[in-house]
């Protein structure tokens, strides 16, 4: 503890250090640190923690967000597709039966 206690803030070199942050490693005075997780941990630190799941976040929902709009394009473009397919198949199959029908007659 003799250690610590000699031991000055990062970021006040006036002020005694009370505790050494586990993340950076500096030691840093009563104002600077902070709890978090059961564990003291610098402000600069804990910043770091707290920011970087949301931009995690952001990005994963950003990516989500884009897969969605594709798989919207997709379905939409599906439905349509079959829509076409359908219109374009039953006179087809139409034709196609009446025309099995009539070399059926004719064969007959
Ligand atoms: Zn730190
Ligand atoms: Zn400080």
């Amino acid at each position: 503890m003799h250690n610590l206690a000699s031991q000055r803030c990062f970021n006040h070199a006036q002020r005694e250090a009370v505790a050494r942050c586990p993340q950076c490693g500096h030691y840093f005075c009563r104002e600077c640190i902070t709890e978090h997780d059961d564990r003291v941990i610098c402000a600069a630190c804990l910043r770091k923690l707290v920011q970087a799941p949301p931009l995690r976040r952001r990005a994963f929902a950003g990516l989500a967000h884009g897969c969605e709009c594709l798989l919207g394009l997709v379905v939409v473009w599906f439905f349509f597709y079959l829509i076409g397919e359908g219109l374009l198949a039953l006179p087809t199959s139409f034709h196609e039966r009446t025309l099995w029908k009539v070399n059926g007659w004719d064969q007959q």
